[in-house]
């Protein structure tokens, strides 16, 4: 799969990318979300309903479809791929996951560095609606509870974090933090919005000092971390690539494995890692 000199090169890898798409899950059965869409929610195009102007129009309707996303997501297990990442882990010196995707399938499956660029669909976060803000005579504040801005005196300060926490992306009305009353949603990116400065700040200082990035299952189309490995070999790093499909990566990687992540990153970890075990 990867010839003798290139083996001995990634193996002496010290810092280690591992960069994951939609494509690593695919074999949890988790398809693309176009592809689940059945029934009722079919005529829902993920890119009308999974953005801040769908949900400031109709929050339920936004919350009942993540709600529907989140049940059939937690159904799903991690896959070979999944553990795979999380073995290499324990054999390289160090390594980070930067992933794309919101189903908390690495994390399950016992990988504890996860850079979420897209967020994390099974954690809410306060709707802040910046058409509402700095209206009228009163400054916004930051709410403790949740991190989003709030009127002083709306926000009850006997609530906690741990209330936050508690509160489940589950069917029934759209909950609201419990110190400032706003709405809350799923802490994910949806289309048209920033991703997290502070996550996308260490996915770059990640991508800028590994040795190795690996590639599995993006179509590096969704800016901006389609940019990621390549700026990572612009850097000087090694890119493995692995997806059934070339990219436009496929040609500048130092090999493309050509298959599905659950089969090839197993063989892949065996062949140039497995002698370190
Ligand atoms: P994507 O753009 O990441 O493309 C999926 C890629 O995975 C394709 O290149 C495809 O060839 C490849 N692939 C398919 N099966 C594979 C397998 N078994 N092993 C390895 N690679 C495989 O994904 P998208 O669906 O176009 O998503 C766009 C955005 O939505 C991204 O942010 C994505 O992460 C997110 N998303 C996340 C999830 C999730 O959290 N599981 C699911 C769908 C979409």
């Amino acid at each position: 799969m990867i010839p003798g000199p290139l083996r001995q090169h990634l193996r002496a890898c010290r810092n280690i990318v591992v960069f994951t798409g939609a494509g690593i899950s695919a074999e949890s059965g988790i398809p693309t979300f176009r592809d689940r869409f059945e029934g009722l929610w079919a005529k829902y195009d993920p890119q009308e309903v999974a953005t801040p102007q769908a949900f400031r129009a109709n929050p339920q309707l936004v919350w009942d479809w993540h709600v529907y996303l989140a049940d059939a997501i937690r159904q799903a297990r991690p896959n070979a791929g999944h553990v795979a990442v999380a073995r290499l882990a324990e054999l390289a010196p160090r390594l980070i996951v930067i992933t794309q995707n919101i189903d908390n399938l690495h994390q399950v499956a016992g990988s504890r560095d996860v850079l979420e660029l897209h967020g994390n669909l099974f954690r809410l976060t306060a709707f802040v609606d910046a058409d509402d803000l700095f209206v009228g005579d009163r400054s916004p504040i930051i709410c403790p509870i949740c991190d989003g801005y709030a009127l002083d005196e709306e926000c009850d300060h006997y609530a906690s974090k741990e209330d936050l926490a508690a509160i489940e992306l589950k069917a029934g009305p759209v909950p609201r933090c419990p110190g400032c009353r706003a709405l809350l949603r799923p802490d994910i990116v949806w289309f048209g919005e920033p991703l997290a400065v502070d996550v996308l700040d260490a996915a770059w200082s990640a991508t800028d000092t590994c040795d190795l990035l690996i590639c599995i299952g993006s179509s590096l189309e969704v800016q901006p971390a389609a940019s990621i490995p390549m700026r990572a070999k612009r850097n000087g790093a090694s890119i493995i690539e692995i997806n059934p499909k070339p990219t436009t990566l496929s040609l500048h990687a130092d090999a493309f494995l050509q298959g599905k992540a659950a089969e090839v990153l197993p063989e892949l970890i065996d062949e140039v890692w497995g002698s370190v075990l």
